[in-house]
């Protein structure tokens, strides 16, 4: 029985800042079912709490506690292995880790870092895997989708270190299976009675299924056509809209 819900945020909620049409309806229907709702994203330009209230100004009914960002996840691992970092991260994201203890760093996180993404930051990051540190990544996506064209995304970055340092990084946010297994313990429910929507047909649709929740790919955001083919079994949907439209109705 369906009893949690899990959405992905960008491509499926929102696109460039605005909300997707119909999408803060079907939210509002979705928290009036009682089902319990959880809100993911691997957005490594902003910290949990500003995803928050950007998504309460777009008119979502949604509480801090619902949020979960891959950041977030890397910042509790931080804090539990008493890690100190070196920050590759964007300028937008440095307050979720501004109150951590500082000194030597002896662990790399690796975010959408943009700009600074450049052969001295990278190398710098490269010297400290060498010497041990773990790297952490908020995602392996491969590219993001802005105003309608396609951007290179962090998973690149992460593949160039791994090959670089002959390491591998762990993956704190999707499509880590550790990720999908802290929001469930979060919601209180088991995989199998959890349903995680998204515009990203691996890192949200196989990489769920694969710790064994439903999954439902929504042909918006950054889906583009054929996706369906890399995650046999998925449940497909125009939008979230639809997809609430024939949950409610028990479809
Ligand atoms: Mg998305």
């Amino acid at each position: 029985m369906l009893k949690a819900v899990l959405l992905d945020i960008s491509g499926v909620l929102t696109e460039d800042g605005e909300a997707l049409p119909g999408a803060v309806a079907a939210v509002e229907r979705l928290q009036a079912s009682g089902l319990s709702l959880r809100f993911l994203t691997n957005t490594s330009r902003r910290t949990s709490a500003a995803v928050c209230e950007e998504l309460q100004r777009l008119g979502f009914d949604v509480a801090p506690a619902q949020v979960f960002t891959a950041p977030g996840a890397i910042r509790r691992h931080l804090e539990r292995h008493r890690l100190i970092p070196y920050l590759l991260i964007h300028e937008h994201l440095e307050p979720e880790f501004a109150d951590l203890p500082r000194g030597e760093p002896n662990a790399v996180v690796l975010g959408d870092a943009e700009q600074r993404l450049d052969y001295a930051h990278l190398d710098a990051a490269f010297r400290l895997l060498l010497e041990g540190a773990p790297l952490l990544a908020v995602g392996t996506n491969r590219y993001f989708r802005q105003a309608g064209t396609l951007h290179l995304d962090v998973g690149p970055f992460v593949r160039a270190l791994e090959y670089a340092a002959g390491i591998e990084a762990r993956v704190l946010g999707k499509p880590s299976g550790d990720f999908f297994h802290a929001v469930l313990e979060d919601a209180g429910v088991a995989p199998g009675e959890a349903l995680m929507v998204g515009d990203d047909v691996e890192c949200d649709v196989a990489a769920a299924m694969a710790v064994g929740l439903e999954a439902c790919l929504v042909q918006s955001g950054k889906y583009r056509p054929g996706d369906e083919s890399k995650a046999p079994g998925a449940r497909c949907e125009a939008n979230l809209a639809d997809l609430v439209e024939a949950l409610l109705a028990g479809r």
